[in-house]
């Protein structure tokens, strides 16, 4: 891949005036390189599976804006639905037919989904759907699992993955104790440890809110049988399974990671792909449950910019190229298990470990299994950020820290893949 070599002094002179004014210089914290070092990258510009900063450097994108973007940067038909969507105007703080299209597509696309709401982000999603759960069961307690991230609502940011994470502060400042105090955690992928939580808190428990493959500490993906039981575990004790499907959702497949493991949960939540790459969240799921949320239920949950007609248009448009052209998910699983079937075979030459489902998957640098948040940590950050700096370096810019995931578009190509093992391959050829 051709390459324009030039220094970064540009995003070197927007970061130093950024901190000025914006904490860390940054919107959202894992963008500031704080676990890698060096100086993040403020981006100009994005096309199919490249990213282009602004010094003018092109990179091959494993980010995807963390995940929405399936089909690739700009995919030129979602561009065109937005840029019609935004000659009728940019917000109307009213009901419009894309919000029932939208809704309509998801409930048809997912089975365990009766009715669905729109909100903004991700976080908002999940403090929705944990409210909603716990008005529908008049119970407290939530069961979280270490390592799982679920954004940056008060109540869930205890022992999370992601950014958190990466900060060291997995239990962040300012959650007061009262707000936590609700809030169990368990061990992924032990389902013992979610039994105990049910026994030494009976009938406390009012969802179990789960990442079906875990993508905040690294990918790790959940154990056989581990999701199943989590489900009979939940209704013998009335208690809401909740889905976290900001990552899986309308990545794994058309019907995320519960089609994908063949698991019903009670409440899914969505984020930033059903926006395309706009600002979007939604919960849903059974309708009993939904039907608690007002204005017909005594739950309130509202949203001034929420279903946002541009949103819309360019959510609705990805979703319906998504479930028409099937051969999508094909083409980027299958991209994806030969990508880092390959990575695994370097990785293990190298004392490292390759965890992966379908296009989602991470390089741990450790050399023992990954499977819960305490054998995530195990892995060397300082090795990682060494990689990251060499791969950036040559063009691959992957996220800036060992505990996020990679991700795949539709947009990458055999060719793409092959130089990005090439790189990998050099990194470790080269360390010593
Ligand atoms: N849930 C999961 C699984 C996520 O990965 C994220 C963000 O990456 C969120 C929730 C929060 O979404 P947002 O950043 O849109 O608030």
């Amino acid at each position: 891949m051709e390459l324009k070599r030039t220094r970064h002094e540009k995003s070197r002179a927007l970061f130093c005036e950024a901190q000025q004014y914006i904490p860390g210089g940054v919107n959202s914290p894992v963008r500031a390189f704080q676990s890698v070092g060096g100086t993040p990258r403020f981006m100009q510009s994005a096309n199919g599976a490249r990213i282009t900063d602004a010094d003018g450097r092109t990179y091959l994108d494993y980010i995807c804006s963390w995940g929405p973007m399936v089909l690739g940067h700009n995919h030129p038909a979602v561009k065109a639905a937005v840029l019609q969507a935004v000659e009728n105007g940019l917000s109307f703080g009213a009901a419009t037919e894309a919000e029932v299209i939208m809704a309509r597509l998801i409930c048809d696309l997912v089975p365990s989904i009766d009715m669905v709401r729109m909100v903004n982000s991700g976080t908002e999603a999940v403090m929705s759907a944990i409210r909603a759960a716990r008005g529908y069961t008049q119970k407290a307690k939530i069961i979280k699992f270490e390592g799982c991230y679920h954004g940056h609502f008060d109540a869930l940011l205890v022992k999370a993955g992601s950014g958190v994470m990466t900060a060291g502060v997995p239990d962040s400042a300012g959650v007061p104790k009262g707000t936590a105090e609700d809030t169990l955690t368990a061990v992924y992928n032990d389902i013992d440890s979610v039994q105990k939580l049910f026994e030494d808190n009976k009938d406390k428990v009012a969802a179990v809110i789960i990442e079906p493959v875990a993508a905040n500490m690294g990918v790790v993906l959940p154990e056989d049988g581990f999701l199943k039981q989590l489900r009979e575990m939940c209704t013998a004790n009335k208690a809401l399974l909740i889905f976290d499907e900001v990552i899986t959702g309308f990545r794994l497949g058309i019907d995320g990671a519960q089609g994908w493991f063949g698991v019903k949960p009670d409440l899914t939540t969505f984020g930033k792909i059903i926006g395309g790459g706009m600002p979007v969240g939604a919960y849903g799921g059974r309708r009993d449950v939904m039907q608690m949320i007002a204005p017909v239920g005594s739950v309130y949950q509202a949203g001034t910019l929420s279903g946002n007609p541009v949103a819309m248009a360019a959510g609705i448009t990805q979703l319906k190229i998504l479930r028409d052209n099937p051969e999508i998910y094909h083409r980027i699983n299958s991209l994806g298990d030969r990508f880092y079937n390959e990575l695994q075979k370097i990785a293990q030459q190298n004392g490292c470990t390759v965890n992966h489902i379908g296009s989602l998957g991470c390089l741990f640098f450790t050399d023992k299994p990954v499977t819960n948040y305490t054998s995530a940590k195990q892995a060397d950050t300082a090795r990682f950020a060494r990689y990251f700096k060499k791969m950036l370096g040559d063009g691959v810019y992957l996220a800036p820290s060992q505990f996020e995931a990679m991700f795949l578009s539709y947009a990458h190509t055999d060719e793409d893949i092959d130089f990005t093992l090439q790189c990998a391959n050099s990194f470790f050829e080269h360390e010593n």
